[in-house]
């Protein structure tokens, strides 16, 4: 049986990101840029599930998952 998730974990699709930095500046405890320019998902996530949720929508490539 597969354990209940207490909160969802964002994960960012490197090959869709194209750093524009929207969703660290919107959700930093939760997203960093990293050296390569693109977005990655800090575990676990540390904002509000609705600042993810929003960090999700505005993303302009759909990286955010
Ligand atoms: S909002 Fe999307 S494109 Fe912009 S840095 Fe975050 S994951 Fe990358």
């Amino acid at each position: 049986m597969i354990p209940k998730m207490m909160t969802r974990q964002a994960k960012v699709d490197k090959e869709l990101c194209i750093g524009c930095s929207l969703c660290t500046r919107s959700c930093p405890k939760s997203f960093k840029l990293e050296d390569d320019g693109k977005s990655t998902a800090l575990a676990p996530a540390s904002d509000s599930e609705e600042c993810v949720q929003k960090a999700i929508d505005e993303c302009p490539v759909q990286a955010i998952s």
